[in-house]
């Protein structure tokens, strides 16, 4: 799994880090999202995915 995430699409919404807080962040001084680790090991695969989905601006690609 390799994660894109589309920084002029986030809206800062923070779902990313609630559903993934080891793979996602978000920056301090605007709330748009780090990525903490964009090849996470296979246990973390379905909160990425959970992540992505639930990503209101659609910001998160999975490949
Ligand atoms: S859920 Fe989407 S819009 Fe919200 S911080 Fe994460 S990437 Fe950005």
């Amino acid at each position: 799994m390799q994660i894109a995430v589309d920084t002029d699409k986030c809206c800062a919404a923070g779902q990313c880090v609630l559903a993934a807080p080891e793979v996602f962040d978000q920056r301090d001084e605007d709330g748009i999202v780090v990525v903490l680790n964009a090849t996470p090991p296979a246990d973390q695969h379905a909160a990425v995915e959970e992540a992505a989905q639930i990503c209101p601006a659609a910001a998160i690609t999975l490949t």
